[in-house]
């Protein structure tokens, strides 16, 4: 632990022990600062929940206020009762234009695992704290069946308070069970991944949010301090911490008595490591940001930064949003994205949506749209971007189909086309010779049944050179032992390459 994490930590305790608090809370902007300063008041445990160039925002309560007041932070309230606000943001829904709730949700997800079965199925992967079923949407062919296939995890509702992000993740299932039918695109996707949709992480906190009109974060966990609630973005076990987080029960970001304390977050462990996910999306509002670990420390090295880089700008280029990583932002501990990628080696991504953290539902089809297709493009990736991420699951580039893993070679190559780190290079360089072989091994299958479309694929890709080598010593070792396995035609113009 270096200098800077130990005074952050002896802060937040000092200022959580010490205060005393009372509703309500308010949206407070602290004018004129900087992203540095920003990032500090954040790392001491305060709520903040956007940084800009020049200030930020936060959720603080009248204490709270009153203690970066005098510290010579220049406060102005914009919103100054957010549980009025959202109470009269529930009151702007009507039935056709509304906001997902819990209950809709189950009633959803069971409706389309009905009307959808063989390309989906409905699996509860824990209760929360009050006994709720944390549902998880599995949508694949043969959904029954574990196919090895590249997997992704979509996620919605860690912090209670933060609807549109139910809405993503639901809007993604829908369009790719309702165009299956119909789009090659959807169908390929559907077909060759393994695409699990749980949009509401934390159930009794959404219910909390919509029923009881608080402007509640957490999950609904009775503390021993009496408080309620954990933060769940703050209980993941990959450097669970004090940074950005808090040890006490009063704070919206108490990080809990020890990491995966709570039933949420050790559900979404529980899946992650049965599933062995490639790429994920966490969603929260608000900023337009789309964030990649490492989370818990400025600096902190992440290999694969480069394939994290690669795919945030993509999807960026897709919806408009501000990719960057997350440490940057502001350090924050204990988050699901550092578990995900430090733990599980998944590229995962956390997406902010929105500028406001529930806009009128009006909207919705506005943030849904854009971040439905980042999505699609995301599952797509899943399939060649991670391949490059070695150790993550073996049986993956055994099971890989030409296409993924034809592409895989060439996004690799791509991205890792100048490597000069020798480690990650080595690294990379093991992964492309399974991906190759495995594109030898399809391609002399096609040769076999004396189709030579893979073959000529295979050549035009100025990144498969390996896979070309591969195919060609097979031939002609098979040529060797067993002549007449291939046409004559075909053997010549190997031999001739
Ligand atoms: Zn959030």
């Amino acid at each position: 632990m270096n200098m800077r994490m130990a005074a952050a930590l002896c802060g937040a305790a000092l200022l959580f022990a010490t205060a005393s608090h009372s509703a309500p809370k308010s949206l407070v902007k602290i004018q004129k600062i900087s992203k540095v300063q920003a990032a500090k008041i954040a790392s001491l445990g305060y709520d903040v929940v956007s940084i800009k160039d020049n200030y930020a925002e936060a959720v603080l309560d009248k204490t709270e206020a009153a203690a970066l007041s005098s510290k010579g932070y220049s406060l102005k309230t914009l919103i100054a009762d957010l549980d009025k606000y959202v109470a009269q943001m529930k009151s702007t829904q009507n039935k056709t234009d509304s906001y997902y709730n819990y209950a809709k949700v189950e009633t959803v997800l069971a409706d389309w695992a009905k009307k959808y079965s063989t390309i989906c199925r409905l699996e509860s992967i824990g209760k929360s704290c009050e006994n709720k079923n944390i549902w998880a949407l599995k949508i694949s062919d043969e959904p029954q069946k574990n196919e090895q296939e590249p997997a992704v995890l979509l996620m919605g509702a860690h912090h209670a308070r933060e609807w549109p992000s139910i809405e993503v993740p639901m809007a993604v299932a829908e369009k790719l069970l309702s165009n299956y039918a119909e789009n090659a695109d959807i169908k390929r996707l559907v077909d060759t991944r393994e695409i699990w949709i749980v949009p509401v992480v934390n159930p009794d906190g959404v219910i909390y949010s919509m029923e009881k009109s608080k402007f509640w974060r957490k999950n609904r966990r009775k503390n021993a301090d009496g408080t309620y609630g954990v933060d769940l973005n703050r209980n993941y076990g990959y450097q669970w911490g004090n940074v950005g987080s808090s040890n006490s029960g009063y704070s919206d970001t108490y990080h809990g008595p020890s990491a995966f304390s709570e039933p949420e977050s050790l559900a979404i462990k529980k899946l992650a490591q049965r599933e062995k996910f490639q790429s994920s999306i966490s969603y929260h509002t608000y900023s337009e940001l789309i964030l990649y670990p490492f989370g818990y420390a400025h600096n902190a090295n992440n290999p694969d930064s480069k394939i994290f880089i690669k795919l945030a700008e993509e999807m960026a280029k897709i919806n408009g949003y501000r990719p960057q990583n997350s440490a940057e932002l502001y350090p924050a501990m204990g988050d699901l994205d550092d578990f995900m990628y430090g733990n599980e080696k998944v590229l995962s991504f956390t997406f902010e949506l929105c500028k406001s953290f529930i806009p009128p539902a009006s909207q919705i089809p506005s943030f849904t749209l854009p971040n439905v297709e980042a999505a699609l493009h995301l599952i797509d990736k899943a399939g060649t971007y991670a391949m490059a991420i070695p150790g993550n699951n073996p049986r993956l580039i055994e099971n890989l189909g030409f296409e993924d893993a034809l592409n895989a070679i060439s996004d690799i190559s791509t991205i890792f086309g100048d490597e000069r780190n020798i480690v990650i290079r080595n690294e990379v360089l093991k992964q492309v010779d399974l991906i190759s072989k495995r594109l030898a091994q399809l391609t002399v299958d096609d040769l076999k049944q004396q189709s030579t479309e893979k073959w000529q694929r295979l050549n035009s890709e100025q990144s498969a050179t390996l896979a070309v080598s591969y195919v060609r010593t097979r031939l002609l070792f098979d040529e060797g032992h067993n002549p007449g396995t291939y046409a004559t035609e075909l053997i010549n113009t190997v031999k001739n390459k």
